[in-house]
């Protein structure tokens, strides 16, 4: 039961767009005495970056030399994913490390709500200066965010940061001078958050014509549609392109423009004081689907791996080089490995698990299955062999088996021809459920008079299509 238009409808960021004084990172405040071993912790995440389209990743663009050699020098987690794919409700996953039935993401609170401990407010009342620089409306200051941060830049607000690429080298450039000025007496917390390489796919030059051979001529011939199934969305189409391998070399532009300044960034604190006392997390917050599934060039309405898997990077300073783990991780899992390798108390009811014994060389079973959830409610479970996915009907939950073993492209459905495998992965899937029912029982008492989302106003659309954005409920597209 698909959607004839995909939607950026979560993006309801209500009041979002009004004037407001900005705080920029600036000098170190006043120090306060930390706890923890002091270290440093520096997280990137780019919007919308799929693993497999990455070097280390295995891919065969040379699209990230910057992100792979950072991978290189830490832990690259092969078997990465993002427990939603969107944009919001996988940064209050990552953030506060909690699933939505405790921290109470849903589609009435499609924000970050205040009761949660978030990765930035822990640290901050351990004694770290926080900062972060954010390029995305849907992480507005306004939907809960930037708590815990002692400054919270929105490039996307800024009007004289004219294109994506003026606002990706700003976020850059504004690390930098964090990094320069930092006082080595006080540790800090440092996030950036990119966009790119989310659509459109505008790459500046040279990365509009880099990876124009002769797979980007190939594919399927698209046509321009009104949303993101069966073709490329009408508004982005390019006059005389309609072969999906142009718009993947796109992408791929994209990620290699994003790349360079990962690369601006690392130089950075190598030359700082910081470089060797810092934690360094480079992850995304969902994937994208480009093609597979009638799916193109967008995320979150399938619980399918393109979507899902996301480049996870970790480099502590006493860890190893080299190291590939193999185990699940999820982007739960930033904020206990986070805190664990600065020494620094969780808040209660994480739902990820440390992954530095990882960074160490400890290889470790690690956990046996992962979850998924998406704003249609639809949710999934998958191990090491098979995934099932549940999506609500009329009639109750259909269900969907997935051999990954033998289609890693989630292209069958053997439900039918695997009985007993669907019911065992059927019922871990209610557990998940009632346990989360459960959550959500005592998590509905915080929700009290939290604000909710409600319906953009005409100059947040103007705003958001301004930027490039698709959204239905602006364009009067129904759902
Ligand atoms: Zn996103």
């Amino acid at each position: 039961m698909k959607r004839a238009a995909a939607t950026l409808a979560i993006l309801a960021a209500v009041g979002a767009f009004g004037c407001r004084e900005r705080r920029a990172p600036g000098p170190t405040p006043p120090a306060a005495a930390a706890s923890g071993n002091g270290h440093n912790v520096l997280l990137i995440t780019i919007d919308t970056l799929r693993a497999d389209h990455l070097g280390i990743y295995g891919y065969r663009r040379p699209t990230s030399p910057r992100i792979d050699a950072l991978g290189r020098a830490g832990t690259v987690f092969e078997r990465a994913y993002t427990a939603w794919p969107k944009t919001r409700g996988s940064m209050v996953i990552m953030l506060t490390g909690r699933r939505p039935s405790r921290n109470g993401y849903s589609k009435t609170h499609p924000m970050l709500l205040g009761f949660n401990p978030t990765l930035a407010s822990v640290l901050k009342d351990a004694g770290y200066h926080t900062a972060a620089l954010v390029d995305n409306p849907n992480l507005a200051t306004q939907n809960g965010y930037a708590k815990g941060f002692d400054s919270y830049r929105e490039t996307w607000e800024e009007g004289s940061l004219a294109t994506e690429a003026d606002r990706m080298r700003a976020i850059t450039d504004g690390g930098i001078a964090f990094l320069r000025a930092a006082s080595p007496d006080r540790p800090f917390f440092l996030w950036l958050h990119y966009v790119n390489p989310h659509a459109p796919y505008t790459p500046p030059a040279p990365f509009d014509r880099a990876f124009l051979d002769a797979a980007a001529g190939g594919g399927p011939r698209l046509k321009p549609v009104a949303g993101f199934h069966g073709g490329v969305h009408k508004v982005w189409a390019v006059r005389g392109q309609d072969r999906l391998g142009y718009y993947a070399a796109q992408y791929d532009g994209e990620i290699a423009t994003v790349d360079q300044e990962v690369g601006r960034l690392m130089e950075a604190l190598r030359a700082s004081a910081a470089g060797k006392k810092t934690v360094m997390v480079l992850t995304s917050d969902h994937g994208e689907s480009l093609g597979e599934h009638d799916y193109y060039f967008d995320h979150g309405e399938d619980l399918f791996e393109p979507s899902l898997a996301v480049p996870l990077t970790v480099l502590v300073p006493s860890g190893k080089a080299g190291v590939r783990s193999r185990v699940f991780a999820s982007t739960l899992d930033v904020m206990p490995t986070v805190l664990d390798a600065v020494k620094v108390s969780y808040p209660p009811e994480l739902a990820g698990i440390s992954l530095l014994g990882e960074t160490m060389g400890k290889t470790s079973a690690g956990r046996e299955r992962l979850f998924a959830q998406n704003d249609r409610n639809l949710v999934a479970t998958w191990d090491h062999r098979f995934k099932i996915v549940g999506s609500p009907t009329d009639e109750g939950m259909r269900y969907a088996l997935y051999d990954r073993a033998t289609d890693p492209g989630e292209t069958r459905d053997v439900s039918k021809a695997r009985p007993a495998d669907l019911e065992a992965q059927r019922r871990v899937l209610e557990t998940f459920t009632v346990a989360s029912e459960r959550e959500w029982a005592q998590t509905r008492r915080l929700l009290g008079n939290a604000p909710t989302g409600t319906k953009l106003s005409p100059e947040a659309c103007q705003k958001l299509e301004s930027l490039g954005y698709v959204v239905a409920e602006c364009s009067g597209v129904s759902p």
